[in-house]
């Protein structure tokens, strides 16, 4: 029998998340490696990437576990625009796409510069609809036959991408391997994981938060927290301004002070999380082979 997750307290502003009779659901098993969790609440569904084996999964209450897309180019990020279409981060053709009403889709980003973006690997939607995207190399160096010679960046940037206009701009450049993002409620903050100690134990396995200015631009960047033991992946904020981050052994969660109050611990690595569900109260946790949800009190 698996393994349920598991709730750690380490200070009581962590409680007013926790229900008394909530309890973790596994709703996608046999996953290789589960990232990029949406919630679509047009549809009352879940959405998830298996990046390894180009597939993403889809959940219902209704319908339990599917196939939603394979092959998905080794899709990994999710996240839905104002009008509720999916915005897509596929490593794998090193892109950035939207899924159509009709189910077609539209290549928004694929190159800068002159050259291939690396990895497209997660995804945060302004309420103005602009697409704020993370470009490691993790797919480029980690593919078969990939090497760092495919790499057509000068280095792993953060960018800001106006769909109306397709101007695409480097938001940061000074990220080692930049990972999931995450805006405040007030959309005042950005919240980016660089998480490159999967490259080196010396290496950054920390959160930055920076001022959004304008609206468009980021200032004042700083280390948001470190975390450890394991590395962050992807994040979202909670309206309470709380932030929870994976981390390796699972979901660890900071007031906007960047005090550590509690966890949702995994039993095995999480990489990326998102709320939703019919009531927008679910805590959804995408754990290597697994996806856990669990009602909170958001
Ligand atoms: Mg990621």
């Amino acid at each position: 029998m698996t393994d349920l997750p598991r709730v750690e307290s380490l200070d009581p502003a962590f409680d007013r998340y926790l229900l008394p009779d909530s309890k973790f659901d596994q709703i996608i098993s046999g996953v290789v490696f589960s990232e990029g969790p949406v919630w679509v609440p047009d549809g009352s569904y879940f959405l998830c990437s298996d990046v390894r084996t180009s597939t993403m999964y889809r959940w219902s209450e209704a319908g339990g576990q599917s196939v939603y897309r394979q092959p998905s180019n080794s899709a990994n990020g999710n996240f839905l625009d104002p009008e509720g279409r999916l915005i897509t981060c596929e490593g794998g053709a090193r892109r950035v796409v939207r899924t159509e009403d009709d189910g077609s889709m539209t290549v928004l980003a694929d190159t800068h510069a002159g050259g291939r973006l690396n990895s497209p690997n997660d995804v945060a939607v302004k309420s103005d609809g602009t697409i704020w995207f993370t470009d490691p190399d993790y797919a480029i160096i980690e593919s078969d036959g990939g090497a760092e010679t495919a790499k057509e960046q000068d280095g792993n940037f953060v960018y800001r991408l106006d769909p109306e206009s397709g101007d695409l701009e480097v938001v940061v450049d000074d990220f080692d391997k930049p990972n999931g993002l995450a805006f405040s409620p007030d959309e005042s903050l950005l919240y980016v994981v660089d998480s490159a100690r999967t490259h080196g134990e010396d290496r950054p396995h920390h959160l930055r938060v920076f001022d959004v200015v304008d609206g468009r631009r980021l200032e004042n960047g700083r280390v948001f927290t470190v975390i450890e033991p394991y590395i962050p992946d992807g994040l979202r904020v909670a309206p309470s301004g709380d932030v929870f981050t994976s981390a390796g052994d699972g979901v660890q969660v900071f007031t906007p002070g960047g005090q550590l109050i509690g966890k949702f611990i995994t039993p095995e690595v999480a990489a990326n999380l998102c709320f939703g569900g019919p009531d927008g109260d679910t805590l959804f946790i995408c754990a290597t082979s697994s996806v856990w949800a669990i009602r909170i009190r958001l």
